[in-house]
């Protein structure tokens, strides 16, 4: 492992706590040291209170910062004194201890300090840095772990043996650092949990992490236990699926996954070499069902995986878990996996989120790595079930569950949305990522990629016309998030303003591709994942005032939205059945969209023989329509305030005289 150290960078670094942050962030950047809020940091300072008094001050880090993002205001400010009284103690609860650690606070806006404050509090250098580093952890996780560690390190550490993290661990420490710590310390190692180094500067105690991180890599190269996941390629299987039954059969799994679990769930798929050739492993029905690399990894990740498709099977052995280990009154989480190795599919991440999806693929990369590398030294040994039990569902994470906030509607769910890039699709986007909902944005502007940068938005430049094309994102968007909830059926074009006279029959066949071809495949296709929406599945159809009411001049147009009308009321008979819920939007006079050039508003006002501006509020209430306006209706009809309406034709456009 290099350092990253800078000594250009550090020099901007105004102050122990600008310093303090630097080295955090280096840290952060490391994904072999931290991951996802994993880890922790503090400088140890002092500052004149309101009273004239010196007092020594710990800046920890604060709870819900990440290391790798962390600035000044994620350090809280604790009084050093009460910190170290809190360790003398013989017992309090973790609850009391994040209660105490508040109070401790010279700042109370400041975030609450991370549980493991106190440990940082009785070390005595000024710097300290806590990682979960994936080369320590591969070690102490090993047969004979904690002699190996001693065997490397020797004096430099002070050992742990493991215990819960939080109050116990604290004290635990408080008693056997300073019995252990000698001339040559400059770190602590807590077994099969992480190591703590220390120094009087932020660069000795970052530097001192790096080393020893790097001893421990050494070591297990030098027994060939540090090389990445095997990539032998997979031998594909006899009647490897097609891309149809993959999507199908991957958005039956997150049927049966959001059913356990008993909300909507999202998957990600990675089927690559590494993972395949991982899920594959003649040992994986041992390996894998050992436990975590570290205690805290079991809030995402539960504590073991499932292997293949037992849903029913991983579900009574977790509530048997938790029986066994706790039960009532504590609250049993859901009893549905977090991560599956499918011999097929390889590595499939579970969250309730795209975001937290993520993380979960992350950690058990890592956890694949280090699982490999303790195997080449004799074997995995993760902690006992109680252990990692502990840590599930330890007081501090049930208080979380009991103050949950609900969240958006549309957790865990997914919608395609068709014409992404501008206007009414663009706006369809924002609003259903605004109700949680993961989003695959389907646009033949390249623009669509990069509308959104964040874990749950899919962007896909896709030709709507193009059945491939259509079938390829459909698959796309299904590994990345497991399915399809809900359609909106947005993208069209509105042809150049011709009498029928005089009409053509290209514009006519392009307008019919778009508008209404495109749109009987996107159905077809979609129609096996909507059918295994965990709620039911939603269309939205975006129609058009000319269904009802159609323009001069406007045949094609009319023509294409009055055809793919009725195939939505058609889909809304047939799919009923299957709970998939079918409406239309017509709006009208929607002008910040693509389709209404400055040329073809100013056709269509001259053919009603009125202004631009009359135009546009040319309605009954005398109000301009949005894109935005389109896009929350359609939103909300895939709601609960519409779940018993289907087949409905739903106009959004200020009221149209011959509509009404
Ligand atoms: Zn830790």
């Amino acid at each position: 492992m290099k350092s990253r150290w800078s000594d250009e960078e550090a020099g901007r670094c105004a102050g122990d706590l600008a310093l303090r942050v630097y080295t955090s962030r280096l840290l952060g950047a490391e994904p072999a040291l931290v991951l996802h809020g994993g880890g922790n940091t503090s400088v140890k300072s002092s500052s004149v209170n309101l009273f004239g008094e010196e007092e020594r001050l710990l800046y920890v880090k604060g709870s819900g910062w990440d290391l790798e993002t962390i600035e000044p205001a994620g350090f809280a400010p604790c009084r050093l004194q009460p910190l170290l009284a809190l360790s003398r103690l013989p017992a309090l609860s973790d609850s009391q201890m994040a209660a105490e650690l508040r109070k401790s606070l010279t700042d109370l806006n400041a975030p609450s300090p991370s549980v493991e404050a106190i440990l940082h509090a009785i070390l005595p250098a000024r710097f300290v840095d806590h990682t979960h580093a994936d080369a320590i952890l591969t070690m102490t996780n090993s047969p004979r772990g904690d002699e190996r560690v001693r065997e490397l390190f020797g004096d430099r550490l002070v050992y742990i043996p493991y215990v819960m993290p939080g109050f116990k661990l604290a004290r635990l420490c408080a008693q056997l650092y300073p019995a252990q710590a000698g001339r040559n310390t400059v770190g602590m190692l807590l077994l099969k949990h992480g190591l703590f180094t220390f120094g009087e500067t932020a660069q000795e105690s970052y530097e001192r992490m790096i080393e020893l991180v790097s001893l421990a890599e050494g070591y297990l190269a030098r027994r060939g236990a540090w090389a990445p996941v095997s990539l032998e390629p997979h031998e594909r299987a006899a009647g490897e699926p097609t891309a149809e039954a993959l999507r199908t059969d991957i958005a039956t799994l997150r049927q049966a996954v959001s059913e356990t679990a008993g909300s909507p769930l999202i998957l990600s798929v990675h089927s690559d070499a590494g993972t395949r050739a991982f899920a594959t492993r003649p040992d994986i029905a041992t390996l894998s069902q050992q436990g975590p690399a570290t205690p805290d990894h079991v809030l995402r990740t539960k504590r073991v995986p499932l292997l293949g498709r037992d849903l029913a099977g991983y579900a009574a052995a977790y509530r048997e878990y938790f029986r066994a280990h706790g039960g009532p009154p504590l609250t049993m989480l859901d009893p549905a996996p977090r991560v599956i190795l499918d011999p097929k599919l390889g590595l499939i991440a579970i969250g309730r989120t795209a975001k937290e999806a993520a993380i979960v693929e992350d950690i058990y990369r890592h956890t694949m790595q280090m699982i490999a590398g303790a195997t080449l030294l004799g074997g995995w040994e993760a902690l006992p079930a109680q252990d990692i039990f502990d840590v599930e569902y330890w007081d501090l994470e049930q208080a979380k569950l009991r103050q949950g906030a609900s969240p958006p509607a549309f957790t865990g769910e997914i919608a395609v949305v068709t014409g992404a890039a501008s206007g009414i699709g663009k706006a369809c986007v924002a609003s259903l990522l605004a109700r949680g909902a993961a989003v695959i944005a389907l646009d033949r502007s390249a623009s669509v990629t990069s509308l959104h940068r964040r874990k749950d938005y899919l962007g896909l430049t896709c030709d709507v016309t193009s059945e491939t094309g259509i079938r390829q994102a459909l698959e796309q968007g299904v590994r990345a998030f497991g399915g399809v909830d809900m359609l909106v059926l947005n993208a069209g074009i509105f042809p150049p303003s011709a009498p029928v006279s005089a009409l053509s029959s290209e514009s006519w066949r392009d307008t019919m591709s778009v508008n209404l071809d495109a749109n009987l495949i996107l159905l077809r296709e979609s129609h096996p994942l909507l059918e295994r929406s965990p709620r039911g599945g939603r269309v939205v159809i975006i129609g058009s005032k000319n269904v009802p009411a159609p323009g001069p001049g406007a045949a094609a147009y009319s023509a294409s939205k009055a055809a793919l009308q009725q195939l939505a009321r058609v889909a809304a008979l047939e799919w009923g059945a299957d709970r998939i819920r079918v409406n239309t939007i017509h709006p009208n006079a929607v002008f910040d969209t693509g389709l209404w050039t400055p040329e073809v508003l100013a056709a269509r006002a001259a053919s009603y023989g009125i202004s631009v501006e009359e135009y546009k509020t040319n309605n009954v209430l005398k109000v301009e329509v949005t894109s935005r306006d389109v896009a929350e209706l359609a939103a909300e009809l895939c709601g609960p305030i519409f779940a018993k309406t289907t087949g409905a034709q739903i106009p959004v456009d200020g009221g149209t005289v011959r509509v009404i």
